[in-house]
């Protein structure tokens, strides 16, 4: 599986992913998560991708560009595929993206967009709990964990990102507006966007993706 998972903030890439994960083992790569444990180790990268994540901008493509390059070029991707959640987020990512899997002798299958209305996405991020150990994801209302507070999988601490705050989350759906949005027109361009509604639960979206796939895999099949 080779895929892109577009989509605004709270659409639920994460989510999916983390099916898609446990039912096909295609590697995920999330920036997002990424950035987060650069940040969490301390590292020279995570020092400059703090006041970025924080205020809800988007880090420099340089940096984003440079990290999924790494990861892409990885034994596990270059034999399994990938998951891209949350890169590219900009035209010039989507750009070099194309130029490192063409070096890597690798393409996109599809690029997944997530819609969901403004209003369910604010709902969606401010009520999100991650945990610290494993990172599953939770809502307080819609996917609560049976003890509050504390991971049904691993037990470990429930905590609120801090770009979940309700000024941040503003800040992102804005920047998603205006710096990530024109990747769906850049996509269907190219033949490869399939819109998938996104508020219709994570098995449903699930269905759509892997449907999608195996009709993709027999228009390529019928025409070979
Ligand atoms: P996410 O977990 O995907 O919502 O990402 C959290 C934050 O990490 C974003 O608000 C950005 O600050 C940063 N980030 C993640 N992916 C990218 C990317 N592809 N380009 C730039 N910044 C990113």
């Amino acid at each position: 599986m080779r895929v892109v998972l577009l989509g605004a903030p709270g659409s639920g890439k994460g989510t999916v992913a983390k099916v898609l994960v446990e039912r096909t083992g295609t590697p995920h790569i999330s920036t997002g998560d990424m950035l987060r444990a650069a940040l969490a180790a301390g590292t020279p990268l995570g020092v400059k991708a703090r006041e970025y994540m924080e205020s809800g901008r988007l880090v420099p493509d340089d940096v984003v560009i440079g990290l999924t390059r790494n990861r892409l070029g990885q034994s596990d991707c270059l034999s399994r595929g990938y998951i891209l959640d949350g890169f590219p987020r900009t035209v010039p990512q989507a750009e070099a993206l194309s130029v490192v899997l063409s070096d890597l002798g690798s393409d996109i299958q599809a690029v997944f967009n997530l819609q969901v209305s403004r209003p369910a996405l604010v709902e969606r991020l401010s009520g999100r709990r991650v945990c610290k150990s494993c990172g599953a994801i939770y809502h307080v209302v819609n996917m609560p964990s049976k003890v509050e507070g504390v991971c049904d999988v691993c037990g470990g601490e429930l905590y609120q990102r801090a770009d979940d705050q309700p000024a941040t989350v503003e800040n992102r759906l804005d920047v998603y507006e205006v710096q990530t949005k024109p990747l769906i027109e850049y996509y269907r361009n190219v033949g490869l966007l399939y819109p998938i509604e996104g508020d219709k639960g994570v098995q449903a979206v699930f269905e759509s993706i892997i449907h999608t796939l195996d009709a993709i895999g027999k228009v390529a099949r019928n025409q070979a």
